[in-house]
């Protein structure tokens, strides 16, 4: 699975309860999380986000009835996303697939 950005728009770390959680959904909570309970986080525009493969992996969830869509890769468990309304996708930051620091 791949997802290039093409234009780094922001990022940032969050702390929010629902970022943590999805960690714990995801099962990968010391791979996400910080020292301090932060992820890694990059908002994007959803049209400078693209999927050159693995389409078929995308699995989605909501921690609650009216929660951020939660994007991540069904075969690994690999964090994705989160779609925060029709103007911004932040993207959880993959360390192997997004230039670094
Ligand atoms: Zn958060």
């Amino acid at each position: 699975m791949s997802s290039p950005i093409r234009a780094i728009q922001n990022r940032c770390v969050c702390y929010c309860r629902d970022c943590q959680a999805f960690a714990h959904f995801l099962g990968k909570v010391d791979a996400i999380l910080d020292e301090r309970g932060g992820s890694e986080i990059i908002q994007v525009l959803p049209r400078n986000l693209t999927f050159t493969q693995g389409i078929e992996l995308l699995a989605c969830m909501r921690l609650t009835e009216k929660g951020l869509l939660r994007w991540y890769a069904a075969c690994c468990n690999t964090p994705i996303g989160k779609h925060a309304g029709h103007a911004e996708t932040l993207v959880h930051r993959a360390r192997a697939q997004l230039p670094g620091k």
